[in-house]
């Protein structure tokens, strides 16, 4: 299947003010992995969570009668501005989307304003997690479930108090420059922000959450998701670590093409540009296999989306937020060329933080 154009798996990252549930949202959509043999399971990739979109149609069940095509949603595990910041892919962000998290009872903080700002300048589509809706007093959790059908079974009063929060952050957004409404209301999601009641802490409204995130990369990214499977890799290196028996390795996320073990690949050095051989990819070994002594699995290729250990010589000088590039068929100083110019972008953006 050569040239084989596919849509690839949206990369997310989680914003939003310190406390309001960034983690505990990620550790939530983590934690809905049943069984990780099961067919669609949740996996854990390396700097990142995979969710495939069978889990997501399971997990909000009536809600997800559209047609799909986007492969589901790849998490990056690092939440917040920075991340989202410093994570690079040709000049823009590495996150093709994001969500925004702020406690209902609290509203928007410094840090949520400025999540937002840094989201308009980026042009990244995001929805608003209006989040800890289980501590609105007298609220009557129904773990799990998709957020209508939990705020059917509230009482009037509690119904009403959601609602007049939900206006509120309808407000303040308004005061932002941005239209938004709760996401049930939303028919024209290019001019509104959906904003989706949630708990991180019972999962109330995460099906909904995740269904509307597929819902924006369904409709207004599936021209920039589009990739040829089988191009030469591109991804961004989140860290370099050093690993028993294998030497210094990248932490990577794969977003576009695919990597194999074999590949020539070119990166960012302190002070220069780096040329090396792929030895291993790693991918972190399915909790069930825990009686292995090896924490990863090794694979012979992999592609975008993918969070990725890749072992090869020459590395300890590597910077972390460096571009990574396969070279194949001859497009070498190219290639090089690309290296050297993202990385200028990522060294004024580093010194600005
Ligand atoms: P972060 O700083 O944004 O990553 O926030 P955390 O995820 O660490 O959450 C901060 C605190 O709020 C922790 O004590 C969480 O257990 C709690 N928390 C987060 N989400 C929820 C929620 O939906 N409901 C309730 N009741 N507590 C939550």
């Amino acid at each position: 299947m050569a040239n084989q154009s596919a849509i690839r798996t949206p990369i997310v990252c989680v914003m939003g003010h310190v406390d309001h549930g960034k983690t505990s949202l990620l550790d939530r959509i983590r934690g809905s992995s049943v069984v990780s043999t099961e067919e669609g399971a949740i996996t854990q990739h390396i700097g990142a969570t995979l969710v495939p979109i069978d889990a997501i149609i399971r997990m909000s069940g009536a809600l997800s009668r559209v047609n799909i095509n986007v492969p589901g949603l790849l998490f990056i595990d690092t939440p917040g501005h920075h991340a989202f910041t410093t994570l690079r892919a040709r000049g823009g962000a590495l996150a093709d989307m994001a969500i925004v998290v702020v406690d209902i009872n609290e509203g928007f903080r410094p840090q949520t304003i400025e999540a937002l700002q840094i989201l308009r300048n980026y042009r990244t589509p995001f929805v608003i997690a209006a989040n800890k809706i289980d501590r609105i007093h007298g609220w009557r959790v129904h773990e799990g479930q998709p957020f209508l059908k939990t705020f059917a079974q509230q009482n009037e009063r509690v119904q009403g108090v959601l609602e007049t929060r939900v206006y509120e952050l309808v407000g303040k957004l308004s005061d932002l420059g941005f239209n938004s409404e709760r996401f049930d209301r939303v028919s024209d999601f290019a001019r509104n922000i959906c904003i989706v009641p949630t708990s991180a802490l019972t999962g109330e409204g995460i099906p909904d959450i995740l269904m509307m995130l597929i819902g924006l990369a369904q409709r207004y990214m599936t021209g920039s998701l589009r990739v040829t499977a089988d191009g030469p890799g591109a991804g961004t290196v989140l860290e370099v670590t050093e690993e028993r028996g294998l030497g210094m390795t990248l932490d990577v996320i794969l977003y576009d093409g695919t990597l194999r073990v074999g590949d020539d690949i070119v990166v960012a050095g302190n002070d220069q540009i780096v040329e090396t051989k792929v030895r291993s990819l790693l991918k972190p070994r399915p909790m069930s296999d825990i009686l292995v002594e090896e924490r990863f699995e090794r694979v012979r290729s992999v592609t975008a989306a993918a969070g990725i250990k890749v072992a090869a010589p020459k590395l300890a000088d590597v910077i972390a937020g460096s571009p990574l590039r396969v070279v194949r068929g001859g497009n070498r100083d190219e290639v090089i060329e690309q290296v050297r110019h993202e990385v200028q972008d990522i060294q004024v953006k580093l010194s600005d933080t």
